[in-house]
């Protein structure tokens, strides 16, 4: 078998036992990216002599020794491209330093593979406000790959690499997964440092691992969890072992179905593939309980001015002056902030800024973001409230699976489609979407736990895995 095709877990345990070198692993990857690249499109850049050079000096006594991992082009890594899907950072930008879950990887001994398209600033689920390039989705010719973290997602499901890490501050880690059939999750807020993933919105962003099983989800968590003291939202508190316990089943456990992310309007392929996964659970001994998150139908709209609000103040850095672009026909300092703006952001980036400036202004600031806030206080208690009754919440990841590539006609139907992923990030809880057996377009099952408790959720999606 190619070498592509193989998990982190097992390239690692071959290139442990010494039957496999690094340049090994590059070679069968650059051959599947040579046949399928031009057509995916996953990759942004890709230095295949710096990878080369970087995986013959690999120290393979590291944990992560020799593995290749794509990153998604909103996180730095020193010397590299970073143009977060934007014509902003395309020209000219080079990450000065690493971020901090790369530092991570690279003491963990990872071989940087490759930056992953992405739609601009992240902000989209179909990576089709890419202002750089259109990525096909691997699983399903002429569809999107889901988004913002589409690059990644595709490039695992292509074999181009063998994980990614993706950022996810609505779903766009778990969408894309979920559209192109791998295993994506986010973490708990403030488990994973976010210093030197450019910001979208600083309340709802995480990192998280894009892989081919939940062993290698579990596996790449353990390396980038943790405190890091140049990100003080990430906690100081200690990592679990999210290994040890995965394989332990679900049996006694309680799992809870949330009535609203199953109403009407779902696809019916996703509600078939769903329920059968929750069969299989119980099957496994878990018991499944119907529960109520009566604030869900706010959580769009919610998210839509605090994600915005953040946005505009997070992207004000990008002026013309210090980062990226910077436009030859300013006049004056203002013209040079104005024009820079104009030339470097797309359509969606502007109608965000736009939005959020507005629901910041004064006048507006209590209609709307106060209110907002105030929402997301109660999206919140649903949460903590079912949690008193259930170890663990399962849903839908989208309510349909992956559509056409320029099918979107509707934008506002685009944004209701992230109802089942968005409340996860409002209420700061750790998510993740398992692949589902599904005979037509990938489909995954939500399971969401408790702040804190990936190994839980880690643990009933590794059960899904088998049954699947
Ligand atoms: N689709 C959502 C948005 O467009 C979520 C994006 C994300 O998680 N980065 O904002």
């Amino acid at each position: 078998m190619s070498l592509a095709h193989q998990s982190v877990t097992a390239l690692r345990g071959l290139l442990v036992k010494g039957e496999i070198k690094p340049s090994e692993i590059l070679d069968d990857l650059f051959v599947e990216i040579s046949a399928r690249e031009s057509e995916i499109g996953a990759f942004l850049s890709l230095d295949r002599d710096a990878i080369r050079q970087a995986a013959d000096a690999a120290d393979l006594s590291l944990p992560l020794g020799g593995v290749p991992i794509a990153m998604k082009d909103n996180i730095n890594v020193k010397g590299a491209p970073c143009t977060c899907g934007s014509r902003f950072l395309a020209e000219n930008y080079r990450s000065p330093y690493d971020a901090g879950v790369t530092r991570r990887m690279r003491e963990a001994g990872v071989v940087f593979f490759g930056r992953t398209n992405m739609d601009e600033f992240a902000m989209g689920s179909a990576t089709e406000n890419s202002a750089l390039q259109k990525t096909q989705n691997p699983a399903a010719p002429g569809h999107i790959p889901g988004g913002s973290s589409g690059g990644s997602a595709a490039a695992v499901a292509a074999n181009f690499a063998p994980a990614a890490l993706g950022s996810d501050t609505g779903g766009s880690i778990r969408q894309p997964a979920s559209h192109c059939g791998i295993v994506g999750m986010k973490p708990s807020y403030g488990r994973v440092s976010r210093y030197g993933l450019v910001a979208f919105a600083s309340s709802l962003d995480q990192i998280g691992p894009m892989t081919r099983s939940v062993e290698d989800a579990a596996l790449l968590l353990q390396h980038i969890a943790g405190h890091d003291t140049l990100d003080s939202t990430s906690l100081p508190v200690a990592v679990d072992d999210y290994l040890s316990g995965l394989k332990q089943g679900v049996k006694g456990l309680r799992i809870g179905m949330p009535k609203e992310y199953f109403a009407e309007g779902l696809d019916p392929a996703v509600r078939a593939a769903t329920e059968a996964a929750i069969r299989q659970l119980e099957a496994q001994g878990a018991t499944v309980h119907e529960i109520s998150l009566p604030h869900t139908e706010y959580a769009v709209a919610t998210y839509y001015i605090v994600a915005p609000a953040e946005a505009s103040s997070n992207l004000s850095r990008f002026d013309g002056v210090r980062y990226g672009h910077r436009s030859s026909s300013a006049t004056d300092v203002l013209s040079l902030y104005q024009k820079s703006r104009e030339e470097g952001f797309g359509p969606e980036v502007k109608r965000r800024i736009i939005l959020g400036t507005y629901v910041l202004s004064s006048g507006y600031y209590d209609a709307y973001y106060n209110k907002a806030q105030k929402v997301r206080t109660l999206i919140r208690r649903d949460f903590e409230q079912a949690f008193a009754q259930v170890d663990a919440i399962v849903s839908p990841v989208a309510p349909t699976p992956a559509r056409k590539i320029g099918e979107c006609t509707n934008l506002l139907g685009d944004y209701l489609a992230d109802v089942c992923t968005i409340p996860a990030n409002l209420a700061g809880l750790p998510a993740i979407s398992v692949p589902l057996a599904s005979a037509g377009l990938p489909i995954g099952l939500q399971i969401i736990t408790p702040h804190l408790k990936e190994a839980l959720m880690l643990r009933i999606a590794h059960a899904v895995e088998i049954g699947a």
